[in-house]
């Protein structure tokens, strides 16, 4: 078990009912979150939810109207930004134009009073780690996108932070060289051991790399937890349709238990099963939500297909997206259920008559 899921150990971060307003209006909303020593946490949500600004606070370019922040039981609100333990890497990354990568990386050391050896070993020990070695007397506008990132991020971490925040650092990057980037950032934090916070507003991003998610809504955190949990166990319908896709089949709890729940959903044409024991939502009305890779597929005459949950429809719509196929399929009641099969070479066509079934395991209640 992790840290976070034992809490044995203290949090090295503790944020405790953090509010920021801007003229009456509420950015950051009672924030509350414990951060352990060597995660790699991100702070995920749409424009405007309070992310950038709880990042902020952090740093201390911004203050809390209320609340506490401390890191390693230090009081953050006492101290200036520069005296905090921590840096921040820009999205724009902020290197000096006029300064080569090693004289831009140095200047992260200011104010150290470390001598010209010593900054100059750092600095040859940064450009490793990052493996700008070779570019060290470059300047700026003589490097790739993804290189200035990781001159930012060497910047950032010479100082030897015991926490790192992290603005949208992928978000310049074109989408290839984010996903490459993305695997080696988590190799550099796993190297310096130093607990990154990221702001991000993409889902993948923070999937693919965090330890853990906040997910933020309206300047509130509205659920926390690993990639996989907030993935498979999305507590709100904002989370279910803000990570990922999902199907979301609606109606009221008719019978429940140990074994699992039962949901009436007229859409589906009837009952739907689901493993979970829904007794503290009897009567509710809730929503089952279904992830598409979740849900199969077959031949309408397809008498061997077996699932907990059968609808008969009819495909409405494909996508080739290549390693797999989107389906969406009209069920009789008019709802329009999204299908991710492999792509394992046999397709469906458009108008034909299918099955779609999935498992009880595979659905997950979501109160109203
Ligand atoms: P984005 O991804 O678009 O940057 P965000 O989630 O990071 O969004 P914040 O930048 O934290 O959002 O802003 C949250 C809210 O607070 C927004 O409505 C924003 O307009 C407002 N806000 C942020 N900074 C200020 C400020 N200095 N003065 C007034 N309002 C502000």
């Amino acid at each position: 078990l992790q840290p976070w899921a034992e809490k044995k150990v203290a949090p090295q971060l503790r944020i405790s009912n953090v509010v920021k307003t801007f003229d009456g209006f509420t950015a950051v909303d009672d924030v509350s979150l414990d951060i352990y020593r060597g995660e790699f946490f991100s702070l995920l949500g749409g424009s405007g939810c309070g992310k950038t600004t709880l990042l902020r606070m952090l740093a201390g370019f911004e203050f809390p109207d209320r609340g506490a922040i401390t890191v390693d039981g230090l009081d953050l609100l006492k101290l200036q930004p520069y005296e905090r333990p921590l840096n921040m890497m820009f999205q724009n990354y902020a290197l000096f134009p006029h300064m080569t990568v090693a004289k831009n990386i140095a200047f992260g050391l200011r104010n150290e009073g470390l001598g010209p050896d010593e900054v100059e070993k750092r600095v040859k020990k940064s450009l490793e780690l990052v493996q700008l070695s070779t570019f060290s007397e470059r300047k700026p506008n003589q490097l790739s996108g993804g290189q200035r990132q990781r001159v930012a991020l060497a910047r950032a971490l010479i100082k030897r932070p015991s926490v790192l925040l992290l603005d949208e650092p992928l978000s310049a990057l074109d989408k290839k060289l984010r996903e490459a980037t993305q695997f080696e950032l988590i190799n550099i934090q796993k190297q310096v051991g130093v607990t990154f916070i990221m702001v991000t507003h993409d889902q993948d991003e923070a999937m693919a790399m965090s330890t853990r998610i906040a997910v933020m809504d309206k300047g509130r955190v509205v659920q926390v937890g690993e990639p996989r949990e907030i993935y498979e166990y999305p507590r709100s319908r904002f989370v279910a349709t803000f990570i990922g896709s999902i199907n979301l089949l609606e109606g009221p709890v008719i019978d429940f238990g140990a074994d699992g729940s039962r949901v009436e959903c007229a859409q589906w044409g009837g009952p739907v099963q689901v493993a979970q024991d829904l007794a503290a939502l009897a009567s509710h009305h809730v929503a089952i939500g279904v992830r598409p890779e979740k849900i199969r597929l077959a031949r309408a005459d397809d008498s061997a297909f077996a699932a907990d949950n059968i609808a008969e429809g009819v495909v409405k719509e494909i996508a080739y997206l290549g390693d797999s196929m989107l389906y969406r399929v009209q069920l009789p009641g008019g709802l329009l259920v999204k299908v991710a099969a492999q792509n394992l070479g046999v397709w469906f066509a458009a108008d034909e008559p299918v099955r779609i079934g999935f498992d009880a395991s595979a659905g997950v209640a979501i109160d109203k």
